[in-house]
């Protein structure tokens, strides 16, 4: 926190104070963090970050606010996983997954909602709130409850079944919208001009976001300090990429790389949702929004907010974009399962059947290091996979019974 310098538009560069506040006055661009780069990298060093705690807040010189055991649950440093067989099948080389399932409330929305509400307590907020589509709403309940926070979260009311109960189990105000979640971000951002909330997605979004940074940083650390050469990362807002990206290359700027990295940024998303790669197919600088109609709920923004800066980052990398169907997304979320032992959500087969796509088209090469961007768990998408989640075979308990499923002769003893 002591290297955060103020608040900077996106757009047009007009600087701002430290406040929970998300555009700019002149040109209503996004704000983003600016930090004193030199003096971090007269502050970190590779051996102090791998002293510190075996989460994101390992990297707390390079983020927004200091680490508040209040609200700190433990996200972050999931396991960067060697994804050999998932590699073999789609014809790849050096591929890894970043497990983020295995998070607090299992995504990678535990990293953003650690930052966001530990820098509302700074500020002095007494209720934690969001717009969601799913995995948000686990993590602000979560950290709202562990931080004794009053918590209200607002999702579309069609969510899954799995999405509502994880939220609503932590005891704090769940109110189902009637309406997707383009329509619920609109009622939040009116909320949040009449409430005193933390909206962390909204008048705290500017902090929330860089906490995406620490995936990029520890991707980095767990190469042995190196960046890969290419990464799938799945789109919904379009933050998660563009943050991912500005990671690695923040890491040779405080000198904890080497060299400059030149990541290639590739971006994946649902057929039924997908503004952004329909732009990127269409040639285009404009993102047209769409009614999202796709399993993969946790990426269903139509009106992506940093849509037009992911899709600048594909192109200034020299990545890809694919649009994948429902049955690609479910067959990936059954291939990376079946691979690598990973469950992952509707999103992460979105990402695996991206990655697989782009293989395809010779887009990701065998001849590169490339990482995966998991983000969520897939017991909270069950019902996208629950025809292909039958028992093997259902037999009386007997050694005859289970002779006749699977004889001996055929099956190896
Ligand atoms: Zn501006």
């Amino acid at each position: 926190m002591a290297y955060v310098q103020g608040l900077r538009c996106r757009e047009c560069g007009r600087e701002y104070e430290v406040a929970p506040v998300f555009t700019c006055e002149w040109c209503f661009g996004p704000l983003e963090v600016s930090y004193d780069y030199d003096a971090i990298r007269g502050a970190v060093s590779r051996e102090k970050i791998a002293a510190g705690p075996l989460t994101m807040w390992r990297y707390a010189d390079l983020l927004p606010s200091d680490r508040n055991p209040a609200v700190d649950l433990g996200a972050g440093f999931t396991p960067l996983v060697r994804a050999d067989r998932l590699a073999a099948e789609l014809g790849l080389g050096e591929l890894w997954v970043k497990n983020d399932t295995v998070n607090p409330t299992n995504s990678f929305k535990d990293r953003v909602t650690s930052v966001a509400l530990a820098k509302a307590l700074e500020f002095g907020f007494k209720v934690a709130a969001c717009a969601s589509t799913g995995n948000l709403a686990n993590a602000v309940a979560a950290h709202a409850a562990h931080a004794g926070l009053k918590s209200f979260v607002f999702i579309p009311a069609d969510l899954e079944q799995g999405k509502v109960v994880t939220t609503a189990v932590y005891g704090g105000n769940v109110v189902a919208i009637d309406g997707n979640y383009d329509a619920v971000n609109r009622l939040c951002a009116e909320l949040a001009g009449t409430y005193p909330w933390a909206f962390v997605n909204v008048n705290v979004r500017t902090f929330y976001a860089e906490g995406s940074r620490t995936l990029a940083f520890e991707t980095a650390e767990q190469l042995g300090w190196e960046a890969p050469d290419h990464v799938v990362v799945p789109i919904a807002s379009g933050s998660l990429l563009t943050k991912i990206r500005k990671g690695f290359d923040e890491l040779a700027e405080v000198g904890l790389l080497d060299e400059p990295p030149a990541v290639r940024v590739s971006g994946a998303q649902a057929e039924g949702c997908s503004p952004v790669a329909r732009a990127w197919l269409d040639q285009s600088d404009t993102i047209k929004p769409v009614k999202p109609s796709t399993i993969a709920k946790s990426l269903s923004i139509g009106n992506p907010a940093d849509g037009y800066f992911a899709l600048d980052a594909v192109r200034e990398t020299g990545g890809g974009l694919a649009a994948v169907s429902d049955e690609e997304i479910v067959d990936a979320m059954v291939l990376l399962a079946r691979t690598e032992g990973i469950f992952a959500e509707t999103a992460g087969g979105v990402t695996i059947a991206t990655l697989k796509r782009l293989a395809e088209e010779g887009v990701i090469r065998p001849d590169e290091r490339v990482v995966a961007y998991v983000t969520g768990h897939g017991l909270k998408t069950l019902d996208a996979v629950v025809d292909r989640g039958h028992p093997t075979a259902v037999i009386a308990p007997t050694l005859d019974a289970f002779h006749e499923a699977f004889p001996p002769d055929r099956f190896e003893q």
